[in-house]
């Protein structure tokens, strides 16, 4: 038997590793070995750019709060604040020009879920709910907008409108949402008229709850956790010199996508509305 502690706590970020890569995620998620490979080059560019796009999120978060924009403004366009970022903010500002835009807001908002014997849990962008429906925000600042096709199969889509329609009751009057009123719409800041947006169904509500369900109890049975058989997932991959799949990082400007599968987790559990475990 594998040694993953139960219950555990899975993310999309861990069920996107362990799709990914099976050993990846033995390594990261239950070896918990740090490994200090640079994921992507140059660098110095991959840092500062992952910085900028941490940055952006603060900002929209604190304007969802209710912050006033002037002076996020500010700080967006700072001496030292990358183009980037400014071109980012002003990007959000033009296509979300007031909070009344969205509905009842619900930023950086977590829920979670039991699954089997583990849980499952996602923490939100932006949750907004108008008039029982709810859309589900998520800013991404990659450098290359993704294919739509390639966003529809990624662990976050399944897991985020899945969690919502599982966990969000308390978002919307105490009663759950039905599948067909969640929709997932991922705004790219360099692509601020291009979002990709994703509707939800029963059928895909429990397709997809069968899929994340079969997933964890392969993983929990797992007795080995096989190294990829697609040699480009390493490229990008903190642990490519410990498993000698080669030194050097590939280039961020091809993969921002998949080095975010490897974004730490920051969640503060006592905000977790959680449904009885
Ligand atoms: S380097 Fe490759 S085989 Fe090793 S954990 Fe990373 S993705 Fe998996």
């Amino acid at each position: 038997m594998t040694a993953l502690p139960a219950p555990f706590t899975f993310s999309q970020s861990s069920l996107q590793n362990y799709f990914d890569c099976p050993r990846r995620f033995e390594l990261r998620y239950i070896e918990k070995l740090n490994w200090p490979a640079v994921e992507a080059e140059p660098v110095a560019e991959n840092e500062r750019r992952m910085a900028d796009g941490n940055f952006f999120h603060r900002l929209v978060q604190q304007y969802l709060l209710g912050l006033p924009a002037d002076k996020l403004s500010r700080l967006a366009s700072a001496p030292e604040a990358s183009p980037d970022l400014l071109r980012w903010w002003d990007n959000f500002q033009q296509n979300f020009r007031s909070l009344t835009d969205f509905g009842s807001l619900h930023p950086e908002a977590v829920l979670s879920a039991p699954i089997g014997n583990h849980r499952l849990l996602a923490k939100f962008d932006l949750i907004a709910v108008r008039d029982g429906r709810a859309t589900i925000y998520d800013w991404k600042t990659y450098h290359k907008r993704p294919k739509d096709e390639w966003m529809a199969v990624r662990m976050q889509t399944k897991v985020y409108r899945h969690l919502l329609a599982k966990a969000g009751s308390h978002l919307n009057g105490g009663k759950p949402f039905a599948p067909e009123a969640i929709q997932m719409t991922y705004w790219y800041a360099d692509y601020p008229s291009e979002p990709a947006a994703f509707r939800y169904d029963a059928a895909q509500f429990k397709r997809d709850e069968s899929a994340l369900e079969t997933l964890i109890a392969e993983i929990e049975s797992s007795t080995s956790f096989p190294l990829t058989g697609d040699e480009g997932k390493c490229r990008y991959c903190a642990y490519r010199s410990y498993c000698k799949r080669g030194a050097r990082a590939g280039d961020w400007h091809d993969a921002e996508a998949e080095a975010e599968a490897h974004e730490t987790f920051d969640i503060n559990f006592e905000q977790i509305a959680e449904i009885a475990f």
